[in-house]
């Protein structure tokens, strides 16, 4: 009998995340499960808990490189209605985790509600974005985030609230394995201003970054006051192709897998890439893309 037994219509064994990420790349996960619901995920959590099974959860993999191997265990994604969902209430948004970063800026676009524009471009989902507290030079999603539900990997679900709730630098203080929704707080706007501060946003990203290739997002992060990118361009890194991972010629912290790309390139190429950068510059590289064994 399968811990699962009874939750078949949810879950799959042996299921390819390769269809899960941005890159497109990635082994199978022992069990993929999407739980519909709350109660579900629950249910699935507690089940995994009691058998000591591994359990990861999957946004839109936007910021994940998976092992050619796969991971042991479960990865679970939020991705039915339930998790989409996005509740305006004057000037605040309570978004499930499983709702889209890009679609909502646009609908707080709509409801003249400012405060996530900064999130224009980054192409992941609000449980992934708050985990990782995305943005950037405009802003970040750690701002606007006043509250979040969390559940822990016992199913026990619990509110974190600012100011008990820190944001840093693509990190946050939240250690709870599910992010369930996140209430927002924006504040009333102009929709027409709102729209150019995205559009140009937009046009910033879209002339300074391979959005055409398969890649992850800026694979390291800043070293304090530097541009990671700067440091591997200036090392003369761009273009620098392992197998069929390159780092990319219009924003050098990115590295773009081509057809036949495996995760190993990708992996083989950032070991280089830092390996380079330190003997150039003493500075060593850290992830910014997390990478699942
Ligand atoms: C073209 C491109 C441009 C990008 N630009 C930026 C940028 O400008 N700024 C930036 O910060 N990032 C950027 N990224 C990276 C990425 O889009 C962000 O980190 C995004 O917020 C990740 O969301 P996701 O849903 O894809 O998360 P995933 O990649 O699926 O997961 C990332 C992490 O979040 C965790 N996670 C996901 N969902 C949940 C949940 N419900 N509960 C708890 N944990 C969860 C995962 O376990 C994992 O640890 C870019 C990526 C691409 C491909």
């Amino acid at each position: 009998m399968n811990i699962f037994t009874g939750l078949e219509q949810i879950v799959e064994t042996d299921h390819p995340l390769s269809k899960h990420t941005w890159y497109g790349l990635g082994g199978k996960a022992d069990y993929f499960i999407r739980p519909r619901t709350v109660e579900e995920l629950r249910d699935v959590v507690v089940r995994s808990f009691e058998n000591e099974l591994p359990v990861r959860v999957i946004g839109f993999g936007s910021n994940l490189l998976i092992s050619d191997e796969g991971v042991r265990g479960a990865v679970l994604k939020l991705e039915g209605d339930d998790f989409k969902r996005a509740e305006f209430d004057g000037e605040s948004v309570t978004a499930w985790a499983g709702a889209e970063m890009s679609k909502l800026v646009l609908t707080c676009v709509k409801e003249g509600l400012s405060g996530i524009e900064a999130l224009t471009g980054i192409p992941g989902s609000v449980g992934g974005s708050v985990r990782m507290n995305a943005g950037g030079r405009f802003g970040d999603l750690g701002s606007a985030v006043e509250r979040v539900t969390l559940m822990d990997n016992a199913g026990n679900l619990f509110e974190k609230a600012k100011p008990e709730l820190v944001f840093d630098y693509r990190r946050t203080n939240i250690t709870a394995r599910f992010i369930i929704s996140a209430r927002l707080d924006l504040s009333s706007a102009d929709p027409d201003q709102i729209m150019r501060t995205v559009k140009e946003i937009w046009v910033y990203k879209k002339n300074t970054q391979p959005l055409n290739t398969r890649n992850s997002g800026c694979v390291f992060k800043n070293p304090r006051g530097v541009s990671a990118g700067a440091l591997i361009d200036r090392a003369g890194l761009k273009g620098l192709q392992i197998g069929q991972a390159v780092v990319s010629e219009k924003h050098a912290n990115f590295i773009a897998a081509g057809k036949g790309c495996a995760s190993g390139d990708v992996l083989k190429l950032i070991a280089a890439v830092r390996d380079r950068v330190k003997q150039e510059f003493d500075v060593d590289l850290e992830l910014e893309i997390e990478v699942w064994e």
